[in-house]
Order: structure tokens, then sequence, then C-alpha cells
């Protein structure tokens, strides 16, 4: 992990966290993959631990808009557009600024 990197979601597999790094990488936005290596020590966490998509601090809300955005339903988590908090899978409107939904 580099410094001053978050990470904006954890994907089950290498092949989804690479096609979330595409869409990123595709809207000029470094994004890198991230491994917990704590599986070496407790492999029978493999399966929760998943595979994160970091990214820099700045680009990190830009970054969910993409991937949450690309969600398909809609009904997943989703990022407030006005303050950038992540709003609650269901509801329309910010839970903290009211802003809602786009
Ligand atoms: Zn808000």
């Amino acid at each position: 992990m580099r410094d001053g990197m978050i990470c904006v979601e954890t994907y089950g597999s290498e092949l989804e966290a690479e096609m979330a790094l595409g869409q990123l990488q595709a809207m000029g936005i470094t994004a890198v993959m991230g491994r917990d290596d704590s599986g070496g020590m407790y492999p029978q966490l493999d399966q929760v631990v998943g595979i994160s998509v970091l990214v820099y601090q700045e680009d990190a809300a830009q970054a969910r808009a993409i991937l949450t955005g690309t969600g398909g339903d809609g009904s997943g988590a989703w990022t407030c557009p006005a303050c950038g908090e992540e709003g609650e899978p269901g509801y329309d409107a910010c839970w903290k600024c009211g802003r809602e939904r786009m």
C-alpha cells in the first residue's frame, strides 16, 4: 500500500478488482490493488478478506461514485454528490446533508 491511499472498495475476487481498476484508470484516477496479506497467518480468512482497491484520498469520492454508478441495479451503497458521505443502500437522500441521490 502506498502512502496517502485509501481503500474505496473491496472485492471477493481478483477479477472483479481488476475490472474496478480498469474503470477508475479509464477516468484518469490512479488506482492500485491491495491484498491483505494476513492470509498467510489466517488462511481460513482468505474468503472474507478479499482484494481491496486503493486510490489517493483526494480521488476517493470520485472513485466511489464511478464504482457505485456502474453497479447495475442502483440499490447498493452510493456517495453523496454534495458532501461525499457514503449513503445507505435503499435511501434516496443523504442522511448527513439531505441532498437527494442522483
Ligand atoms: Zn450529503
